[in-house]
């Protein structure tokens, strides 16, 4: 893909510590909670909400906040991302956002989650050292700690990084209008899930443009020439896949 438009700082960075709107989404004043408290912890540091950057790439990638630091004469920089999800974070987000910090070139990440992290999202991150990846929970302390043995077996059937990071280099922007996040259209799925919002995004087969599911089932947004489906467990409604089915829908 080609760089797109170069964007200069002063046009994206907030310029002041962001302050939180009435009536605004929840996920949107946790990240502004999350930049703020990091701001507070450390005078020295420069913290920014929503720092928009060209990946390697190619794409404007956006990070919630960026933590800019100088350690003994060197500068540092941290990517961090906050999820204010309605279940736990999984490994999914972890590799996403570690592909992210790849492409955007930090030296570090820190993913915040309110509801804390799976087994999974725990192994992953504790396996991360390019960078690493560091979680944390807010307001609550971390529910999920695994011992080194436990972190092995979990890993033992994960995916190596190699194999890994480069799914993520392939992102996609979210079309949701009110949403900055990237989804990675995965092999299995004519689609993924939005690392912001959490919703279903597909991929149309006939026309490559991409719907936000706010439905399980959905007429592709840019042409009339077929529909997805959004497969979920039953019970506990996890999505287990996103397809396209061409042919004209008639719900
Ligand atoms: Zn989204
Ligand atoms: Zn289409």
């Amino acid at each position: 893909m080609l760089p797109g438009p170069e964007v200069s700082d002063d046009e994206v960075d907030a310029s002041a510590p962001p302050t939180i709107a009435p009536g605004e989404p929840a996920w949107l004043t946790f990240e502004k909670d999350v930049s703020n408290f990091l701001a507070s912890l450390d005078p020295g540091a420069t913290v920014i909400h929503n720092k928009k950057r060209h990946g390697k790439s190619g794409r404007l990638r956006q990070m919630d906040a960026l933590i800019t630091g100088d350690v003994c004469g060197s500068a540092v920089e941290i990517a961090v991302e906050a999820k204010h999800y309605s279940k736990k974070v999984g490994i999914g987000v972890v590799d996403a956002f570690v592909g992210k910090c790849v492409d955007v070139e930090v030296d570090k990440g820190i993913l915040y989650s309110h509801l804390g992290f799976d087994d999974g999202a725990v192994a992953r991150a504790a396996a991360a050292v390019h960078p690493k990846i560091e979680l944390r929970e807010v307001p609550e302390p971390a529910s999920v700690t695994l011992s080194d043995s436990e972190i092995a077996i979990l890993l033992a059937d994960l995916e190596p990084w190699d194999v890994v990071t480069p799914k993520f280099l392939g992102v996609r922007a979210c079309p949701g209008d009110e949403c900055w996040g990237d989804f990675v259209a995965t092999e299995d799925w004519d689609g993924g899930i939005c690392d912001q919002c959490g919703l279903p995004v597909g991929v149309c087969q006939e026309c490559d443009g991409s719907t936000r599911l706010e439905s399980d089932e959905q007429i592709c947004d840019h042409c009339d020439s077929g529909a997805f489906m959004v497969d979920r467990e039953h019970g506990s409604q996890v999505l287990t896949d996103i397809h396209w089915m061409s042919g004209l829908w008639d719900h």
